[in-house]
């Protein structure tokens, strides 16, 4: 009778997941839109509305070109700047592979840069020698920086600006997880000379699929379409003297971003207000460190909330096939059977078996934080009393250790 009871509790709670879609309701109206108007193609009013509308809320004279995913876009960001087979472009390695993946579909190759503790994103100073190293290595300078603004916590953007300059090498910015994210009082995605957005389900806003690439000027934009609709040359017929892609957004998900671009700001409220009621549990605790704001200059979206965990809580080494300390997966299977879901900070990817024989340069951050990280569920489908049972699970947890 007792254990019933108990299974029925268990089964009554919700499970909390790390981050999930959220619709304000005026989706439905502007795909029903596009199915009235049979708009039902990689183009049309939802494309045009919705890339206007990113536009106006990046600012800074920027275009923006919606796609069909993030990944896409750093595709057309890298061929934009020229990169070629054979090339050498520089990555953060400390985030999600496909912040990788396009240098391989070009041919080039990724050269892989640590990061610094305070934003845990590329280390300017890492940054800098490893660039001098590869002129000095193979007499040619990278083609592209690709800095990540992971977990929405915008990188030391005046530091890598000023490297980038004095290379003169373009930066391209992936804010697929940074929408929302200030520095220097201007939005992430607009500092480089090419910016990334992601609007896959579980990012700050949805198309259910998708991504926009920010451009410099209207030039660099059709540039960039014209790779994005099969490079089309302008005859009346089917004329091809490039390789291109089929990368467009299609007008029936563009509906679902321009009803998202409603709410956008209702979730980045959410997601910091969130962060903020994790801060406030974790604050002053010896061995769950929060992962803060590291800079007046910088004003995240808090993507994700993460936390690390203290050496007393890690235990030796990594659990098998190269995963994160003992602690991290013991934590992550006590919220698991909870109802939590979590999961281990990015793997950094010069760790990565596919990426193994890439230089890199490194300090050894990203592997820590690999080691001793986790990411906690936010947004807009977690609640204050959600935080509070993640919270008080995570405090059991540190009692079993005996912390
Ligand atoms: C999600 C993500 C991407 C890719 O975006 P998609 O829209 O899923 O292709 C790229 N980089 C980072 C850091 C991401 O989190």
């Amino acid at each position: 009778m007792y254990l019933c009871k108990t299974v029925l509790i268990y089964m009554e709670k919700k499970r909390i997941l790390l981050c999930l879609a959220h619709m304000g309701g005026n989706e439905k109206k502007y795909i029903e839109e596009a199915f009235r108007t049979n708009w039902v193609v990689p183009l049309g009013p939802n494309v045009d509305a919705f890339e206007h509308e990113l536009e106006t809320y990046v600012g800074r004279n920027k275009k923006v070109l919606a796609l069909s995913s993030g990944t896409a876009a750093i595709h057309l960001a890298l061929k934009a700047v020229g990169v070629n087979p054979g090339d050498e472009v520089v990555c953060q390695s400390f985030t999600f592979c496909a912040s990788c993946n396009p240098i391989c579909y070009l041919g080039a190759n990724p050269v892989f840069v640590d990061s610094e503790r305070d934003s845990w994103n590329m280390d300017p100073e890492l940054l800098d020698t490893a660039i001098a190293h590869r002129i000095a290595k193979t007499g040619k300078k990278p083609k592209a920086i690709i800095v990540v603004h992971l977990y929405g916590m915008p990188a030391k953007m005046n530091e890598i600006l000023k490297v980038a300059k004095s290379y003169d090498i373009p930066v391209i910015e992936d804010a697929a997880e940074g929408m929302g994210s200030e520095y220097s009082g201007h939005l992430v995605g607009g500092l480089g000379a090419y910016g990334v957005f992601s609007f896959n389900g579980n990012k700050m806003i949805t198309t259910s699929g998708g991504g926009a690439l920010i451009c410099p000027d209207e030039e660099a934009k059709s540039r960039a379409l014209f790779y994005a609709t099969q490079a089309r040359e302008p005859f009346p017929w089917y004329q091809h003297e490039q390789i291109g892609y089929n990368y467009r957004l299609s007008n029936v998900c563009a509906g679902i971003g321009r009803g998202q671009m409603d709410v956008l700001s209702g979730h980045i409220a959410h997601h910091r207000h969130i962060a903020s009621v994790y801060a406030k549990a974790f604050n002053g605790d010896d061995y769950i460190k929060f992962h803060g704001n590291w800079s007046g200059l910088s004003r995240p979206n808090f993507w994700l909330s993460t936390i690390t965990l203290s050496p007393k809580l890690l235990g030796n080494g990594c659990v098998t096939n190269g995963g994160p300390a003992p602690g991290v997966e013991n934590l992550r299977i006590a919220l698991d059977r909870a109802g939590v879901e979590v999961r281990p900070l990015w793997k950094p990817l010069h760790l990565q078996p596919i990426f193994s024989r890439c230089p890199a340069y490194t300090n050894g951050v990203a592997e820590e934080l690999f080691r001793s990280g986790l990411c906690l569920p936010s947004g807009p489908m977690v609640s204050d009393a959600d935080v509070e049972r993640i919270v008080s699970t995570i405090s059991g947890f540190c009692l079993r250790c005996g912390v």
